[in-house]
């Protein structure tokens, strides 16, 4: 599928997944006369501003009425991916959501192509687990199941033997293949979000650190100040996004340590580490993807300023002080629960001290008891 395009106003995107992602590409893709088509219940955040809305039953119907498919999560709605794919309307490809799909496979998918990342196994059950956990990393590793994990869902950290026999019960009770990796001692983690077009043009915006904790992202800014470090992950990225084929945005999340440069996992879509391009950026990655979609050029992906953003987590009203260091994005969900992602702060500087020093600020008006995950 390649678009030779005349008349942006005839355009109709479908987005599959109304949450704020799906949000922001409408927000950002409405700078263009198109039309944006998104799957979810009505009262997600896409939906109240896209141009129709679909309920998940209806995907063959979104499906046919549009002339291009994305998403903007790729661990749900299996049955209009795969619809999307066969109607030759999917970008990203199908190929990178099947890596998505199972774990095991993407890491495989590194090794094969040259892509550094922690030194893994493929376990199919409890006793090998327990095998590799022992033998390959004398009890000091990550056990991860295949399927369905995300923001740190399906995840063992595993420091000592008694970590691993207290985790090995619930461990049984999961039907799945695992990957038990090594547990990687690494001095910050990072992301680079890389945009690919049909052509094979690639680009990449700066690479940021982030600061999870319990699998989430709370806050990330950038960018990261080592040259060499970002040099790795732009040659890393490009890798990746040319072996795939890709078009679209794409985040990459690292894991750094001294001079070394892993991949932990990648999203094919925009990403949560991306969101600090709508103010630090000229253009955003959601302005980018949709750019990418439609085959036209890619926008300009140097930053203005320095950047970054910090998760609104699990509030139902945001402390109005954060607008004092930053922008406020809020999603509009209706129900504020733990961990849940409801909106977001958006903080540019001159330098990368002032951006630190704001989310410090933000982080204490948002937290002021710490975070609680
Ligand atoms: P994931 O769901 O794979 O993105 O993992 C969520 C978070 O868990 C990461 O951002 C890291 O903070 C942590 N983590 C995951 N895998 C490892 C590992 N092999 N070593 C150390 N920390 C890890």
């Amino acid at each position: 599928m390649k678009f030779f395009l005349q008349d942006l106003s005839r355009v109709r995107v479908g987005i599959l997944g109304g949450g704020q992602l799906g949000w922001m590409m409408v927000l950002e893709g409405r700078k263009y006369p198109l039309k944006f088509y998104v799957m979810d219940s009505p009262e997600a955040p896409a939906c109240k501003v896209a141009d129709r809305c679909f309920k998940p039953d209806e995907y063959k119907e979104m499906i046919d009425s549009v002339d291009v498919v994305t998403f903007e999560f790729e661990h749900v709605y299996e049955e209009a991916l795969r619809y999307a794919y066969e109607k030759d309307k999917l970008l990203p490809t199908i190929e990178s959501v099947e890596l998505k799909r199972q774990r095991w496979k993407e890491r495989v998918f590194y090794k094969e192509h040259g892509i550094p990342t922690p030194r893994f196994f493929i376990a199919h059950d409890v006793e090998e687990v327990y095998r590799i956990a022992k033998n390959e990393f004398d009890y000091k590793c990550v056990i991860k199941q295949s399927t369905g994990g995300y923001d740190g869902k399906g995840q063992f950290f595993i420091k000592s033997k008694n970590d691993l026999d207290s985790s090995i019960d619930v461990i049984k009770k999961i039907s799945d293949v695992f990957v038990v990796e090594e547990f990687v001692e690494f001095d910050y983690e990072a992301s680079i979000i890389a945009i690919r077009t049909f052509d094979g043009v690639f680009k990449t915006y700066p690479p940021t650190y982030n600061r999870n904790e319990k699998g989430i992202l709370v806050y990330n800014y950038g960018p990261i100040s080592n040259t060499y470090i970002s040099m790795k992950m732009v040659e890393i990225a490009k890798r990746l996004a040319d072996s795939l084929n890709y078009v679209g945005v794409m985040g990459i999340e690292f894991f750094v340590r001294g001079d070394e440069v892993l991949v932990n996992e990648f999203a094919p879509r925009v990403h949560n580490t991306g969101h600090y391009t709508l103010d630090a950026a000229f253009t955003s990655q959601f302005e980018n993807h949709v750019r990418a979609l439609l085959g036209l050029e890619i926008g300009e992906t140097k930053l203005l300023s320095c950047g970054g953003m910090v998760n609104i987590l699990g509030l139902a009203n945001p402390p109005l002080e954060v607008l004092k260091y930053g922008k406020l994005y809020w999603y509009g969900k209706n129900e504020a629960r733990k961990r849940r992602k409801m909106g977001h702060v958006n903080i540019v500087g001159e330098t990368l001290e002032e951006v630190k020093n704001k989310i410090d600020k933000v982080m204490e008006l948002l937290y002021p008891n710490g975070l609680d995950l």
